[in-house]
């Protein structure tokens, strides 16, 4: 039996994170990100539009986060989107995922790692590049 996607049922990193990529992922410069959903942050980067001012809600977000979600542009969605791991994806605790969801009222996903001297997991530093959008 298939169990649901916690995604499904949250889309709290669509609705907290400032979304940000190189400009030329836009479908307006040769890439597939449809680029009237998006805006400029410099002259290098833009953003899915919605995610660049708090309170922070990509426009390309159906739904109601915590409850029922989906990304209208999923097979266009740009890499920051393509690589945000959910939080136990592979056994791997995505800090930033579970930080989006307490954002949201969400219990955490994924295993709590010991306690270590060492750094954390790869995919949290991966998820270092993920913006808070601005006041
Ligand atoms: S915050 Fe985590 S669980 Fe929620 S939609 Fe994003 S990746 Fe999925
Ligand atoms: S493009 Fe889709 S996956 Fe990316 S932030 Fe927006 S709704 Fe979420």
């Amino acid at each position: 039996m298939s169990e649901l996607n916690p995604c499904m049922t949250c889309g709290a990193c669509c609705a907290w994170f400032r979304v940000s990529f190189y400009w030329a992922e836009g479908d307006d410069a040769g890439g597939i990100v449809p680029s009237h959903l998006t805006e400029q942050v410099t002259p290098f980067l833009r953003c899915m539009s919605g995610t660049l001012h708090k309170p922070c809600r990509c426009v390309a977000l159906e739904g109601t986060p915590g409850e029922s979600v989906r990304c209208t542009i999923y097979e266009n969605r740009p890499t920051p989107c393509r690589e945000f791991a959910m939080s136990g994806e592979n056994g791997v605790v995505n800090d930033a995922c579970n930080r989006a969801r307490a954002a949201w009222g969400l219990p955490p996903l994924g295993e709590t790692p010991p306690l270590s001297g060492l750094p954390l997991n790869a995919a949290t530093a991966e998820s270092s590049r993920v913006q808070l959008p601005a006041d």
